[in-house]
C-alpha cells in the first residue's frame, strides 16, 4: 500500500518534471562543467540556466547564487564563511533559540572557537520579538541569523524587521529559508537580507543540491579548497544533475507557488478545523496564521509522551507524518528544544505530531486522515487509562 505522504517538511517527492529535466544529465550529458570541450560546455550552460531559475525565484542576481550540496552546507558556509572573512578579534553572533541544528550545531562549534553567541527567546507562538534582538546587540555583533520559517512549527519570523535592526547596527543578516523557498514569495530586492540558505529537496527537487544567496558585496571565505568552482566559495566538481533539478524545481515553483499555496492553505485549514472539532484535547502549536501554507503541528493534551506511538500507528494505517519533537524513537523521551523554547513544561515538550502538506495532496486524504487520527488518539487514551493514566 502506498502511504499518504504528509511529511513535506522532511523532504518532498521529486516532481516528475524535475526528474525529466535531470535525466539527460544522468546519462548522455555527463560532461564536467570546467571542461572546455562541447560536452563540458553543455554542462556549464545547464548550470548557468539553473542558476538563473534559482535566482529568479528569490528575485536575486544569478551571480549572487552559490550552489552547494545541501541546506546544511549553505548554513555552514554562511556562518563559517562569515567568521573566516572577519579580522582577528572579539566577535559576537546572534541566532534564535529555535534554529535548525544546521545552525545551532555550527554555532556551538564557533563558541568552542572563541565566538560569543546569544540565543534569542521566542514567544509562546514561536515568534522572535524584534525588541529582543535590539537588546541582545553588542558593539562586536557581526551577524544575526534567524530563519524565515521554523521546520517544526512552520511559524514565519519577522525577518524584514530583524534584518533592518541588524543592519542599523552594522551586522550582517543571514536567514535559513530552507523551509520557505518555493512555498512563500521571497524577494531579495525588497528584503534587506545578506545571506539566505536554500535546499532543493524541500521544493520538489533532488536531495544533495542546495544554494546560498550571497548579496553582492558581502564578503565570505570558503571552507572547502580545491579547483575554485562557484567563484572560489565551493570547490568541487558540480553536481550537474542535482543543480539542473534544483533549477527545474525553482522554475516550477516560480510559476505555480501562488496557486499551490492557496490550495494547500485550504487543505491545512480544513485539517486544523476538523481536528479541533473532533479530537478532544488536540491543540495547534505555533502561530495560527503566521505559518507556512502546509504546516500543522499538533499536541494532544495529556498524551504528549506518546507522540512516537501515535506516529507509528498512523504509519501502520498508511499515513506518513513526523513527530515534531524527536527524530527517532530512541530520542522520543527527550523534550524538544523547540517546544521548550515555546515555554512548554518538560512533559508537554516531549511530543507533538507534525503534518506537512504539499503539492500532490488531496482533500479526501485530509478527511480520511482526520478519521484515522481521531481513532488512534482515542485508542491511546484508552490504553493510557488502562495503564493507570500515567500521563494524565
Ligand atoms: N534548515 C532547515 C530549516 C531545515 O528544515 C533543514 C532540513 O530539514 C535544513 C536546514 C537542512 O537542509 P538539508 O537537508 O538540505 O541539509
Amino acid at each position: 500500500m502506498n502511504s499518504v505522504y504528509f511529511d513535506h517538511a522532511a523532504t518532498t517527492p521529486i516532481d516528475p518534471r524535475v526528474v525529466a529535466a535531470m535525466q539527460p544529465f544522468l546519462s548522455r550529458l555527463y560532461g564536467n562543467p570546467s571542461s572546455l570541450h562541447q560536452t563540458g560546455r553543455e554542462a556549464r550552460a545547464a548550470i548557468d540556466a539553473a542558476r538563473n531559475h534559482v535566482a529568479a525565484l528569490i528575485h536575486a542576481a544569478a551571480a549572487e547564487i552559490v550552489f552547494v550540496a545541501s541546506g546544511t552546507e549553505a548554513d555552514n558556509l554562511a556562518l563559517l564563511g562569515t567568521v573566516k572573512a572577519l579580522p582577528a578579534g572579539k566577535h559576537h553572533f546572534i541566532a534564535s533559540a529555535i534554529e535548525h541544528p544546521a545552525i545551532l550545531a555550527t554555532l556551538r562549534h564557533l563558541e568552542e572557537n572563541g565566538i560569543a553567541v546569544s540565543y534569542l527567546p521566542v514567544t509562546a507562538e514561536g515568534l522572535v520579538d524584534p525588541s529582543s534582538l535590539t537588546a541582545a546587540l553588542r558593539p562586536e555583533t557581526r551577524l544575526v541569523s534567524v530563519m524565515v520559517a521554523n521546520n517544526v512549527l512552520g511559524t514565519l519570523q519577522p525577518v524584514a524587521e530583524l534584518a533592518a535592526i541588524a543592519h542599523a547596527h552594522g551586522a550582517l543578516f543571514h536567514t535559513d529559508a530552507v523551509q520557505a523557498v518555493g512555498k512563500i514569495p521571497l524577494d531579495m530586492t525588497a528584503l534587506d537580507i545578506d545571506l539566505l540558505s536554500m535546499s532543493a529537496h524541500k521544493l520538489y527537487g533532488p536531495k544533495g543540491a542546495g544554494a546560498l544567496y550571497v548579496r553582492s558585496g558581502v564578503r565570505l571565505r570558503p571552507f572547502l579548497f580545491g579547483g575554485g568552482q562557484e567563484r572560489g566559495l565551493r570547490s568541487a566538481t558540480e553536481n550537474v544533475a542535482g543543480i539542473v533539478g534544483f533549477g527545474a524545481a525553482a522554475e516550477i515553483a516560480g510559476q505555480e507557488m501562488a496557486a499551490d499555496a492557496a490550495r494547500i492553505v485550504g487543505l491545512r485549514d480544513r485539517l486544523i478545523a476538523a481536528v479541533e472539532k473532533t479530537i478532544p484535547g488536540a491543540y495547534l502549536i505555533g502561530h495560527r496564521y503566521r505559518r507556512l501554507p502546509g504546516h500543522v503541528c499538533l499536541g494532544f493534551a495529556g498524551r504528549e509522551g506518546e507522540a512516537i506511538k501515535l506516529l507509528l500507528a498512523l504509519d501502520e494505517a498508511g499515513f506518513a507524518v513526523s513527530a515534531g519533537s524527536a527524530c527517532s524513537a530512541s530520542r522520543a523521551a527527550e523534550p524538544s528544544y523547540i517546544l521548550t523554547a515555546l515555554g512548554f513544561d518538560p512533559f508537554r515538550a516531549r511530543g507533538s505530531i507534525r503534518i506537512t502538506l504539499g503539492r500532490f495532496n488531496r482533500e479526501e486524504e485530509i478527511d480520511r486522515f482526520v478519521e484515522v487520527l481521531s481513532r488512534e488518539v482515542a485508542g491511546l487514551r484508552s490504553i493510557s487509562s488502562l495503564q493507570g493514566g500515567v500521563y494524565a
